[in-house]
């Protein structure tokens, strides 16, 4: 959206704009990446920071019919929005949740024999079966999942699906990526007939041997750069915007903000906008992020206030009171925003607030 807050935005300060069909479009380029196989889509943490309950939707209309989610709750949520899908819940079989799982027709994604005990237990469900071929952190490790092959267990608790995740997909001269890949067609080897899964976003990356039977992206849906260091192939989803409050002049010597950790080296002109970290932006990107104003790249100046952001607009003429800056979009894509903070784009995705009034378009 261009353009100052309308009468109904103007009390929030800030606007997030999320494009569904950008989403709509990068997961069709993901999958086109592995045209044979299904594209699945990852939809934890509220579907990346952009909004389970308008994301799932879409995603299913452009013909997503497999769903990932961290928890049981996302799951609910997801059910709840997509009654006919397949939905995974990544973080497994915890205590007490098998009869809520079952309610909700959702598969738990099984990461130990005690698991798949328990679940089985519950009368031969679907479920999937995470294997560890590096991570360690969920999951069989390899020689136990290659010892399991052939237990009743296995049919007992439902595995439709085998499941590893890639440690370092995002670089792919780094090693690991071909020890998992051939740790996981091992493990496959072991269990003909089930189909299985490997690849997030970068992953689809890898060629087919990380491919497997179904894709399993998140990040670049939501427009992150699947392939760092290269021209981004996904189309821009978030784009963040907040109203200049105030304009003003700074001598040589003053400070701006808390704890004065900017001071003027010269006259400068100064713009506040009314966004801060209470709504995620991230407090790290204090004197080393910007923003764009009338498309000239501002620096933000001092500590990041919990509601402001004090930005260096002596160089962007157009910057004026009522008129909007730039946080996320354009050149300050997610990527670029997560480096200048010190993290990464999921972070500042998973952390967008809701304090502004969010658009959605497409
Ligand atoms: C989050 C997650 C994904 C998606 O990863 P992206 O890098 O966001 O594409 C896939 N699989 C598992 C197990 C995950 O936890």
């Amino acid at each position: 959206m261009i353009g100052p807050l309308d009468a109904s935005s103007v009390g929030h300060g800030a606007r997030l704009t999320i494009d569904l069909s950008a989403i709509a479009e990068n997961w069709q380029r993901l999958g086109a990446e592995a045209p044979s196989i299904p594209c699945a889509a990852v939809v934890k943490a509220d579907a990346y920071g952009c909004g389970l309950a308008a994301v799932a939707p879409a995603l299913w209309q452009t013909g997503c019919r497999t769903f990932f989610v961290a928890h049981l709750s996302e799951g609910i949520a997801a059910r709840a929005l997509l009654p006919e899908a397949t939905i995974y819940v990544l973080n497994g079989l915890l205590p007490g949740t098998a009869a809520s799982l079952l309610a909700h027709d959702l598969r738990p994604v099984l990461g130990s024999r005690e698991e798949l005990v328990e679940w089985a237990e519950t009368g031969r469900r679907s479920s999937a079966l995470h294997v560890d071929t590096g991570m360690s952190r969920l999951g069989l490790t390899v020689p136990e999942a290659l010892a399991l092959a052939g237990d009743p267990v296995v049919a007992a608790a439902g595995i439709g699906l085998l499941m590893s995740h890639l440690v370092s997909a995002e670089l792919p001269d780094e090693a690991v990526n071909a020890r998992q890949i051939g740790a996981f067609a091992r493990v496959r080897k072991a269990f003909p007939g089930i189909p299985a899964s490997l690849a997030n976003s970068s992953g689809c990356f890898l060629g087919p041997g990380s491919h497997n039977d179904l894709l399993r992206p998140g990040y670049a849906m939501f427009g992150g750069n699947p392939k760092p260091g290269q021209p981004n192939a996904m189309r821009p989803v978030v784009r963040l915007e907040a109203a200049i409050a105030q304009v003003r002049h700074v001598e040589a010597g003053e400070s701006a903000g808390y704890n004065a950790r900017w001071t003027a080296p010269e006259p400068r002109r100064l713009a506040t906008v009314s966004l801060g970290y209470a709504d995620g932006y991230p407090r790290a990107a204090s004197n080393r992020g910007h923003a764009l104003v009338g498309g000239a790249l501002c620096p933000i100046v001092g500590l990041i206030s919990m509601d402001l952001i004090i930005l260096d607009v002596t160089e962007a003429p157009a910057a004026a009171r009522g008129e909007m800056a730039v946080l996320i979009g354009d050149s300050l894509n997610i990527d670029t925003v997560g480096k200048a903070a010190g993290t990464i784009g999921y972070e500042i995705l998973t952390s967008l607030g809701s304090r502004y009034v969010r658009h959605y378009v497409g």
